[in-house]
């Protein structure tokens, strides 16, 4: 082989090593990779030091276009955060809350304001859920009586319909809001009707309770290993900006928690993480050959239950 034979076969040897599906998410310049933008709140001042006069929602405008509401501690310890994201022709809400609040109010009143803003008088609104446990659909009632609003049900079945999921849980599909094209991911594991969504706009990962700063509950072990497999492979060489779950129970102190039942929280971990955290909560996974056990991590603990 001659050198320049040579520098072909290193060239081809580069060419392959930078399409294989190994790839990391990545962007040529650090000049925020072509997503939209938005800020997250360095705190969320929910839930004390005193609940007297709190109300049960914190609202936070990521950008004009996507809402973020943590409902108060005061409302119910779980303190779980809910997204509502905005397309030209859908919106979307994900989740609904915990305890008996005033969210149908509160998210009617962000909607009202989006319209106001836009020179609109309706958008149809339509309700998902990252998962059905009870502290991420109680709202669902209060919102089914609002008008131009579709709630799914929240169940595997109700799930697979509304997205026309045809290949439960192995089949990403995409779901349009108008300019705003979402991905739906089949991640049960946590719950049989759990899903991640992926906002192409802001590049951020919705990941409901399978992945956020505290306990991850794993209920069945063989569909929460394969789930973050799929999340981890989804994201392959995708821009992920955010990845937001749905409730925080770390402290900024690594490997510490709050107990359950915490309503204040002053030093919680911020709710954001990155892509780096699904890594290393796959590899965890992986190094336990099938037999899910506790294992704190710095920033979340896996839970069998
Ligand atoms: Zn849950
Ligand atoms: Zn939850």
């Amino acid at each position: 082989m001659n050198l320049r034979t040579l520098a072909a076969a290193v060239a081809a040897v580069a060419c392959f090593a930078a399409t294989s599906p190994t790839t990391l998410a990545q962007s040529a310049e650090p000049d925020g990779a072509g997503v939209r933008q938005g800020k997250l709140p360095r705190a969320w001042p929910t839930s004390g030091p005193t609940c007297a006069g709190k109300p049960a929602f914190e609202v936070h405008a990521y950008n004009e276009d996507f809402y973020i509401l943590r409902e108060s501690g005061c409302s119910n310890y779980e303190k779980p955060f809910i997204f509502l994201l905005f397309g030209k022709e859908k919106a979307l809400l994900l989740d609904t809350g915990a305890g008996e609040t005033d969210v149908a109010d509160v998210v009617g009143h962000t909607i009202d304001a989006w319209l106001a803003r836009n020179g609109r008088t309706s958008i149809p609104l339509v309700v998902a859920h990252t998962h059905a446990h009870g502290d991420h659909i109680a709202g669902d009632a209060a919102l089914r009586k609002r008008p131009n609003t579709t709630v799914i049900d929240p169940n595997p079945a109700a799930v697979q319909a509304f997205f026309q999921i045809r290949n439960w849980p192995t089949e990403p599909v995409t779901y349009e809001l108008g300019g705003r094209a979402l991905d739906v991911i089949p991640i049960p594991g946590h719950e049989p009707s759990s899903i991640a969504v992926y906002d192409r706009q802001t590049a951020i990962l919705f990941t409901g309770d399978t992945l956020y700063p505290g306990r991850l509950y794993v209920r069945d072990a063989p569909a929460f290993i394969q789930s973050v497999q799929r999340l981890v492979d989804f994201t392959d060489g995708r821009i992920v900006a955010h990845v937001l779950g749905n409730h925080v129970e770390e402290a900024r102190t690594p490997f510490l928690d709050y107990p359950v039942g915490t309503v204040y929280q002053p030093d919680e971990h911020p709710l954001e993480l990155g892509r780096s955290h699904l890594l290393e909560l796959n590899e965890a996974l992986r190094g336990m050959h099938g037999e899910v056990r506790r294992l704190a991590l710095r920033d979340f603990t896996i839970w069998p239950k």
